[in-house]
């Protein structure tokens, strides 16, 4: 888009709210909004804000910053339209004072590492699949965990009270330029999925961080309450955030097919399969950000527990989805929805990158079930686990040299602060369990 489509856009829709938006390295999208008199400066990238006061962003010296756009994300927002006014909104990188990209804007960070991945002939396409619970709210408007449904997975409408909401969710996001391709029930109450089209990793990491935004939008129109948490409840499933990655080479072919193979996959495809594996316990800070993440990562409830590829048992960290030729793609299953997308795609590109540069070997997939293996069968096939809480997962980051690369200087001390601190809150909080377990006993 050029900046004379928006600018005609905003007359035609009079656009009068106008949301300058970016997202800090948690992944939350923060945003300015300024009146239509506004709106071209903002599109120059003229506006300024202080960084010193965003999580993990700069220091109180440094603190003025730009808010570049990128106009290809320019859209209207259809829920916000009110008698004849709009909104809409625009994504940016955060510059510096001087001009130039600030390394701690996780997607300015992004944009290294796909311009890496570019230098070795190849560009990232991406999908993410990022469930989600609808509960309803108590009388005090607050969040429960309790639904009203009690349908499962690809349930139909009766059961599903959830579905004019998940309804007028699709509807928003087509009318602001998603391609749905999917949408069902998920397999426990009240849990949801919406799948949208792949696209190039930038373009899928603002998709994911603006679809979440409408899905809470919408829920709290509908007087529920939409949470990516990854596990709000004991006993059943929680919410993952499969991302499906491929890498494409630069004339548009799919690098991770190979008709003339056994699976029809690449040596490119199967170095990347190794590298991810290599790294992942590295990532999973990343991909899976909070305490409440590992409660997920958990045998029994369709989420990874084990460093293992399958083309297709869905207990292993990958597995490779049915679809060939240029659908080519390797499904990882850990991510939950709470990462930051520009971070955690910027750390799988890495992690794939590192097996191909390296021409690491894959190991042979598990295509048993993981779960009804014996640990002496772990061992002797070599399967590692994920790490089980945030404190040993931050531990396996910063023993990572890739982590610190990917990430860059910047973000990755900001990041290990931020979670070293998150986990100490945790850590030295008494829980429900605690009493539950040792108040009577003790
Ligand atoms: N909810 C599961 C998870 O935590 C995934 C279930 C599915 O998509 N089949 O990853
Ligand atoms: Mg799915
Ligand atoms: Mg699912
Ligand atoms: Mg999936």
């Amino acid at each position: 888009m050029t900046k004379e489509e928006i600018l005609a856009i905003i007359e035609k829709e009079n656009v009068n709210f106008f949301r300058i938006q970016f997202c800090d390295i948690n992944g939350f999208m923060k945003n300015v909004a300024v009146p239509k008199s506004q709106i071209e400066k903002a599109l120059d990238g003229k506006i300024m804000f202080d960084g010193s006061s965003i999580d993990g962003f700069a220091r109180i010296q440094e603190s003025d910053m730009y808010l570049k756009p990128d106009y290809n994300t320019f859209c209207v927002l259809p829920w916000r339209r009110r008698n004849g006014v709009s909104a809409a909104r625009i994504m940016c990188d955060v510059h510096k004072a001087d001009g130039t990209p600030f390394i701690g804007c996780p997607r300015v960070n992004l944009k290294r590492i796909l311009a890496e991945a570019k230098e070795m002939g190849f560009t990232m396409n991406v999908g993410t699949e990022a469930e989600f619970f609808l509960f309803k709210l108590d009388e005090k408007g607050n969040a429960t965990t309790t639904t009203d449904d009690n349908a499962g997975y690809f349930n139909l409408d009766p059961e599903d009270t959830g579905l004019d909401c998940r309804r007028e969710i699709i509807e928003t996001l087509e009318e602001m330029g998603y391609e749905i391709e999917a949408s069902h029930h998920e397999v426990a109450e009240g849990q949801h999925e919406i799948n949208f089209k792949y696209a190039d990793a930038l373009t899928c990491a603002d998709n994911t961080v603006t679809f979440k935004w409408v899905v809470k939008s919408i829920a709290k129109k509908h007087g529920l309450h939409a949470t990516f948490m990854p596990k709000p409840i004991f006993g059943i499933n929680g919410s993952g955030m499969h991302t499906n990655q491929s890498l494409f080479n630069l004339d548009g072919t799919n690098a991770f097919a190979d008709e003339s193979d056994p699976l029809k996959l690449s040596q490119v495809a199967y170095q990347y399969i190794a590298g991810i594996m290599k790294n992942a316990r590295g990532f999973s800070a990343v991909t899976n950000p909070i305490v409440n993440s590992y409660k997920r990562l958990v045998p029994g409830y369709e989420a990874p527990v084990y460093v293992a590829w399958s083309t297709s048992n869905r207990s292993a960290l990958v597995r490779i989805p049915a679809s060939r030729g240029i659908g080519t793609r390797v499904e990882l299953r850990c991510p939950d929805p709470c990462c930051n997308p520009y971070l955690a795609f910027a750390m799988m590109l890495s992690s794939g990158l590192d097996g191909v540069k390296n021409k690491l070997a894959v190991p042979a997939p598990t295509n048993s079930n993981i779960f009804d293996m014996t640990a002496t069968e772990k061992i002797e096939a070599g399967i590692a686990s994920m790490p089980s809480s945030l404190s040993e997962a931050i531990e396996e980051l910063k023993a990572s040299p890739l982590t610190r690369h990917t990430l860059g200087e910047h973000i990755y001390e900001k990041y290990i602060i931020n979670k070293e601190a998150e986990w100490d809150h945790y850590r030295i909080s008494v829980t429900d369990w605690e009493v539950k377990e040792y108040l009577n006993i003790y």
